[in-house]
């Protein structure tokens, strides 16, 4: 991927340098204002980087642009470690789903609230279950930054103990209803064609992934990592420990629906209720 694209008049992306099994290419930081307005946001600054502040900088200068405030749509480390020391370098607040975030000097954004910022106006779409502090953000254009809910490859994780299944399909479901025009991820490059499908995508992969689950218990009790091993044989080793709190997840929203007993605890078999 190209270090920096612009990717419509409002929005450039900024590719951060910190590739990764979880990460894909590196986040992704976007530059997002009217152009003209001499005013940018800056969603998801990614790793507290010289380098990568740079590029940013470079994008901002590019459009003219000073940087009014720092979005940030998780509280994960590799989407918000700069967030606080971007916002004190601009002399900027942070606003972001938790106070944690947002910090002494920024503000909790609201579910549903609108952002008059850099000449545009920013849709504040709760989206939890990747992480329960998530949000989205849609722009004007119709096209939607989805920080990790939505990754440009592969699919995304349910973290353990603080993502939701339940809330994760919800939001998908949401961000499908938005009719979005293309999805920003915060990995890996943008999806421009045919969003709605790609959220369908995703909704099925869910009940895709519950089945082999209950196909697996079907064969016998397990332990959870040895229905990880099962589920998740054909990738590699590196991606099991995150595909082990998606499991978690599932485990969760089955055993809520009394559908799974047992596996709470590490070496604890899970069975078919
Ligand atoms: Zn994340």
């Amino acid at each position: 991927m190209r270090r920096t694209v612009d990717l419509e008049p409002q929005v450039a992306r900024v590719l951060a340098p910190n590739p990764g099994p979880m990460s894909l290419d590196g986040t992704n930081t976007y530059v997002v204002g009217e152009p003209g307005s001499g005013r940018a946001l800056v969603v998801d600054p990614g790793p507290d980087d010289a380098a990568h502040l740079a590029a940013v900088e470079a994008a901002l200068a590019a459009r003219g642009a000073e940087c009014v405030a720092v979005l940030v749509t998780h509280h994960h480390v590799d989407h918000a470690e700069a967030a606080a020391p971007w916002a004190a370098h601009f002399g900027v607040p942070v606003m972001a789903g938790s106070a944690a975030v947002a910090g002494p000097r920024g503000r909790v954004l609201e579910p549903g609230e609108r952002l008059d910022l850099a000449g545009t106006t920013i849709g504040v779409v709760p989206t939890p279950g990747h992480t329960s502090d998530h949000l989205a953000f849609r722009l004007e254009s119709g096209a939607v930054l989805v920080g990790d809910h939505v990754l440009g490859r592969g699919t995304s994780v349910v973290t353990h103990p603080e993502g939701d299944v339940l809330a994760y399909l919800e939001s998908l479901r949401r961000v499908h209803d938005l009719g979005p025009s293309a999805l920003y991820c915060g990995h890996g490059p943008e999806l421009t064609e045919d969003p709605g499908a790609v959220l369908d995508f995703y909704l099925a992969h869910r009940a895709y992934r519950e089945q082999q689950l209950l196909d697996a218990l079907g064969r016998g009790a397990a332990t959870v990592d040895e229905l990880v091993a099962t589920v998740y044989a054909e990738y590699p080793r590196e991606v099991w420990p995150a595909a082990a709190q998606s499991t978690r997840a599932t485990l969760d929203k089955l055993r809520a629906e009394g559908r799974v007993e047992g596996g709470v605890e590490g070496t604890e078999q899970v069975r078919l209720a």
